[in-house]
């Protein structure tokens, strides 16, 4: 009895150690919760690698090898399905077959392929992204139920294994799978959290377009490694008119289409930001030249006041429009200084008469640097 409990807690090792080694390369390997080949190639090597390792450390009662080979078997494919199960018992099966004896092949039938069907039938086949998914521990459990009652009746009618070596074997295989569920669920959850916590705290709620903490964490990093810039700031005009006009849920409606038209009018490298209430900002990446970042410019302004807006008839130029301010030649300046720098244009577009682009003059700073001097 005391060589059963020191197998039960060395497997337990086993499995408890090199699961959760798996689970930390992973996080490593697939950080954006990506599925692919490569991570499915992986999972199926290790299951593999797991079987052949409690294979490996087997119990033996009268000459006959007990082991708890299905525990990583039924696993994987109540997680990936029975070709992901297949796959994975394709080692451990030659492994088998190698030990030989009279029941090598009814051995491979009986404790390698049946937890994988049974294993993939009490999957839930609706999970999308089933390596990142949260597992029903209670159903995985009852599927494992299903089998080892099987095994465990086969065993005593065919095998020398006593009631109580049977019993000890069917409740090992069950904490067995316990732990693998928790382990793989916890560090799921853990992953999963981060993710959405990461999702929200870049994001604008109401327009779903990126917001400055993000805005301001990727263009810094562009203005540290001195790759040039252009900050646009933008404006709507007379919006306190159009949201008296027509409330503020038609209002909030306005700055959802003007987020799109952004995103859709501007280059993929560039970032786009919900600066707050009815003002966006947004940096054009390594402009070719400063004719570049105006066309741009020009084009996301006359882009909205091409958009029909509901009811923006109403508004004083019987359209709805905005005003933007482009600080450009980022060399030497930090981001903070760029964003004053569009804001002072985007104010110099509304002294102007709104709807329009105004570039931040440099030269006037200079003149008045002069002046003073
Ligand atoms: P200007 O052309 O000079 O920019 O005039 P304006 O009326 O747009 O400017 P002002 O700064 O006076 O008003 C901005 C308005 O934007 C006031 C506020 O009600 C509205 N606003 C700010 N944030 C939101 C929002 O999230 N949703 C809605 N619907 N309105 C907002
Ligand atoms: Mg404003
Ligand atoms: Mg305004």
């Amino acid at each position: 009895m005391q060589s059963l409990l020191f197998f039960f807690l060395e497997n337990m090792a086993l499995i408890i150690a090199l699961m959760y080694l798996a689970l930390k390369a992973k996080e490593l390997l697939f950080p954006n919760l990506t599925e692919s080949t490569l991570l499915l190639a992986l999972s199926i090597l290790f299951m593999g690698f797991l079987t052949f390792s409690v294979m490996y450390n087997p119990y033996i009662h009268e000459g006959m090898r007990l082991d708890l080979r299905e525990v990583p078997l039924y696993f994987i494919s109540y997680i990936g399905g029975w070709k992901v199960g297949i796959l994975s018992a394709i080692f451990p099966s030659i492994y088998r077959y190698s030990l030989g004896g009279p029941t090598a092949i009814a051995g491979i039938l009986q404790t390698v392929i049946l937890p994988v069907i049974i294993g993939s039938l009490f999957r839930n086949k609706k999970t999308v992204n089933k390596f990142f998914a949260i597992l029903d521990i209670k159903k995985m459990l009852l599927g494992l139920l299903v089998f080892e009652v099987l095994k465990s009746v086969s065993m005593l009618l065919t095998t020398p294994s006593t009631v109580p070596i049977t019993l000890s074997m069917l409740f090992f295989a069950m904490v067995a799978v316990l732990a693998m569920g928790l382990i793989a669920n916890g560090e799921n959850h853990h992953i999963l959290v981060r993710k959405e916590l990461e999702f929200y705290s870049n994001q604008d709620p109401m327009t779903q377009l990126p917001n400055m903490r993000f805005f301001k964490n990727k263009t810094q990093t562009l203005v540290s490694q001195y790759v040039p810039i252009a900050i646009v700031m933008l404006d709507v005009d007379y919006f306190k008119t159009y949201n008296d006009t027509h409330g503020h849920q038609k209002g909030d409606a306005v700055l959802r289409s003007i987020g799109q038209l952004l995103r859709d009018h501007t280059r993929k490298k560039d970032y786009v930001a919900r600066y707050g209430g009815e003002e966006f900002i947004f940096c054009i990446t390594d402009p070719y030249d400063d004719n570049e970042v105006m066309r741009i410019a020009e084009k996301v302004r006359d882009q909205i006041e091409q958009y029909h807006f509901e009811g923006e008839e109403l508004q004083p130029e019987g359209k709805l429009t905005v005003s933007m301010g482009v600080s450009l030649n980022s060399y030497h300046k930090t981001l903070d200084q760029l964003i004053d720098e569009a804001d002072q244009a985007l104010y110099q577009s509304k002294r102007d008469g709104r709807n329009r682009v105004t570039a931040f003059a440099e030269k006037k700073e200079k003149e008045v640097e002069e002046v003073f001097n």
